[in-house]
């Protein structure tokens, strides 16, 4: 391993990473938009973020495109972009079949990972996430035999040692196993980060939220705010146990929804059935997973796929792009070199559509039940991809400069961290 002096470096995907001098704790909060922070801020109820953003770093960084969770939580582990790990979206279609997939297989992610590379060289490394969905690509490659841990709070209650790392945490933790549609599947994960610090002091340590709350809640809305405000007191004592504590989110929220408070929904493959026929094309949605009562499954971001022959990429855009609430529909080549995408993964077709607006497939395919007659907030878009990055010890001036000079990526959090603020 290379050494700069007696400290260990570690190379991931290319990147240099310097050995922590104290413990780091990345938190990605998800669905957590710049404006929850921006409003906690003036109704004065984070005062420890206030207080990292004054001391430490605070700047708004890019996310990945499409700004979805996996693809997100991917390139923040990898410190890389979708075109290098590989994770495009929740959701896409096997070229061999077909057919729409999950993508949260470990096997569909390229390259390895900072969890991965800084357990083999020695540290103690603890990932935990909300969703377990989450959970087997962020342990890819990491060796849990030597107290590092990787677990959820989803299914906090079925953790062994020899899978995750850790056994009995809602015992540990002192929390009932939290429903999978509350603010306390977040809560539970920075609790059980606490405890974990408190006794372990691993070097590294990712907690992943769930975006429930933002799903449902404007900033400013009573629930919104009160979940802040805990966040916020969590934040402060990881930072109190001698944390470096660097936060960002893996995307952002928007409402959209139309001042009657129904979805403002785009059903694109209903359109592209009525000109081209059923059959021809094929709409995915890779915001789609388990967690749909959040969201119906619609979106910013869909990919259209050529099935049948008859449409063909130019033609299928010419007919997209009038269309009120569009705003980018882009042909696989254009798409990947703009965002950085694989192409093996992409549609022939990248369709995003603007801030107020969300794109579904067919209106007869997405239950909106889930949404209980509350507005539809989601992300998918490039107007969801700006987010936090926020770190509470100050990250030098190589890195001060390196951020002021150009785009500001989310997926270079842990090397911001690392190197700029653990490191000294
Ligand atoms: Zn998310």
């Amino acid at each position: 391993m290379p050494k700069n002096g007696d400290e260990p470096i570690v190379r991931v995907n290319g990147v240099d990473y310097r050995w922590p001098k104290k413990p780091l704790v990345v938190v990605c909060i998800d669905g957590g938009d710049p404006s929850y922070f921006d409003r906690g801020l003036k109704d004065g109820i984070i005062p420890n973020v206030a207080r990292f953003m004054r001391q430490g770093f605070n700047a708004v960084a890019d996310g990945t495109v499409p700004s979805f969770t996996c693809p997100n939580n991917m390139s923040i582990v990898t410190g890389a972009p979708a075109s290098v790990h590989g994770i495009s979206g929740n959701f896409y279609l096997d070229p061999a079949t077909g057919e729409a997939v999950v993508m949260t297989g470990p096997e569909l992610l390229r390259g390895t990972t900072i969890f991965a590379e800084f357990a083999r060289a020695g540290a103690k490394v603890v990932s935990i996430t909300a969703k377990d969905k989450l959970r087997r690509q962020l342990g890819k490659g990491l060796d849990i035999s030597r107290g590092n841990m990787n677990f959820s709070s989803e299914q906090a209650d079925k953790c062994t040692k020899a899978e995750h790392g850790i056994d009995n945490v809602l015992k540990f933790v002192g929390m009932p196993l939290p429903n999978m549609y509350s603010a306390e599947l977040s809560l539970f994960v920075l609790e059980a980060g606490i405890r974990i610090l408190e006794r372990d002091r691993p070097d590294i340590m990712y907690l992943s939220l769930t975006d429930y709350i933002q799903h449902k809640y404007a900033p400013g809305e009573s629930e919104a705010n009160k979940f802040y405000k805990n966040l916020d007191e969590k934040f402060g004592r990881l930072a109190e146990l001698g944390a470096v504590v660097a936060l960002t989110a893996d995307h952002g929220m928007n409402d959209k929804s139309k001042p009657d408070g129904t979805p403002n929904v785009i059903w694109l493959q209903d359109i592209l059935d009525s000109e081209f026929g059923k059959g021809d094309t094929k709409v995915i949605c890779p915001i789609t997973d388990y967690f749909v009562a959040h969201h119906g499954a619609l979106g910013g971001f869909v990919r259209v796929y050529c099935r049948g022959g008859r449409a063909k990429p130019e033609q299928i855009m010419k007919l997209i792009e009038p269309i009120k609430g569009i705003e980018t529909v882009l042909d696989k080549p254009t798409i990947c070199a703009k965002y950085d995408l694989p192409p093996d993964r992409e549609g022939d077709v990248a369709v995003v559509s603007d801030r107020n607006t969300c794109v579904g497939a067919s209106k007869a395919d997405h239950d909106l039940s889930g949404l209980e007659g509350h507005r539809l907030r989601t992300h998918g878009g490039v107007s969801e991809a700006r987010v936090p990055f926020v770190i509470s010890e100050p990250i030098g001036d190589v890195y001060a400069k390196r951020a002021k000079a150009g785009a500001l990526k989310s997926h270079n959090i842990f090397e911001y961290a690392l190197n700029g603020a653990a490191a000294h």
